[in-house]
């Protein structure tokens, strides 16, 4: 089973609980259809606009293990309220170059 570590918003982290990211994880559904089920060594937040942290914090998590990592669908497609990161792009390209291109980078959990 490979290991992920997921990031998330900060700004969705006060209402949303992440529940469908570990319901996906678990049953290797939505992005984790290629690797099948996934164990989450991680579960963090970008730090907050304008999302530097996010960088050190997947370089992190890929130091404790992580073989994948994901940014979670409240990045990159708004959920819950259609408001995606308008810093996205830049803070998965910031993560790639610390990280290397051998780590996969999801773009999205559910
Ligand atoms: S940088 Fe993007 S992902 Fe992070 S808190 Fe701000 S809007 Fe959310």
């Amino acid at each position: 089973m490979k290991k992920v570590g997921i990031i998330r918003c900060q700004q969705t982290e006060d209402i949303c609980p992440g529940s469908t990211d570990f319901k996906a994880a678990a049953k290797g559904s939505l992005a984790f259809e290629e690797s099948g089920p996934v164990e989450i060594i991680g579960f963090v937040s970008c730090g907050g606009c304008p999302g530097k942290r996010a960088v050190q914090r997947a370089s992190l998590m890929v130091d404790r293990g992580a073989e994948i990592i994901a940014l979670a669908s409240c990045i990159t497609k708004g959920n819950p309220i259609g408001f995606p990161c308008p810093h996205r792009e830049e803070m998965k390209a910031a993560i790639v170059k610390k990280i290397g291109s051998e780590i996969t980078v999801l773009n999205w959990t559910h």
